[in-house]
């Protein structure tokens, strides 16, 4: 099997907005990327649903895990969470610390960072909660970062196929369903 045949549909999310809404779809994976030095976190954004007639109940927390093995392995590390209610809670993000004595991988604790940095940037915050200055698109503001998703729908992790579903991130399906509950 050639990596031609089996590449997903990757794509760069280039606002806030689109960021944000990518991350509470459900079923999200992006990765940060910065195109200075190369480092990279590929970070995977959960929650539990219930279908319902126009969409989905959200049914637990988004939950943060951040890849922590090889590309290949796909391993991925619990590194915290943002409260079911995101849309309206803004850029909180509780960190998970390991209990006293319990250690934390270097790529955990990196990816855990990064999320949080990416998180409040997309909020218009630093990492500590003071306010950046006010702008329509946090993310423009650094043209060394690149946030890819990986060419699955954000929501249902449906591999990704028409150009503008591509572009978002979204599936047509997904997106009819944001729209009919009011979240985009
Ligand atoms: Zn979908």
């Amino acid at each position: 099997m050639t990596a031609a045949a089996t590449a997903l549909p990757r794509a760069i999310l280039s606002t806030d907005a689109d960021i944000k809404r990518f991350l509470l779809g459900g079923n999200a994976t992006i990765t940060v990327l910065n195109t200075e030095t190369g480092e990279r976190r590929t970070i995977k954004v959960s929650c539990k649903r219930d279908k319902v007639d126009d969409g989905w109940a959200i049914k637990s927390p988004f939950f943060v895990n951040v890849m922590t093995g090889s590309c290949n392995e796909e391993h991925f590390t619990y590194t915290g969470l943002v409260p079911s209610n995101a849309a309206k809670t803004g850029d909180k993000f509780y960190a998970y610390s390991p209990k006293r004595g319990g250690a934390r991988s270097e790529k955990a604790g990196q990816g855990s960072t990064a999320f949080k940095w990416l998180w409040s940037l997309i909020h218009g915050r630093n990492s500590n909660g003071s306010a950046r200055t006010p702008s329509d698109n946090h993310v423009a503001a650094y043209s060394n970062l690149e946030i890819w998703h990986e060419g699955r729908c954000g929501c249902c992790g449906r591999k990704l196929t028409v150009p503008e579903s591509i572009d978002r991130g979204i599936g047509p399906v997904c997106w009819d369903r944001l729209g009919a509950m009011g979240a985009r």
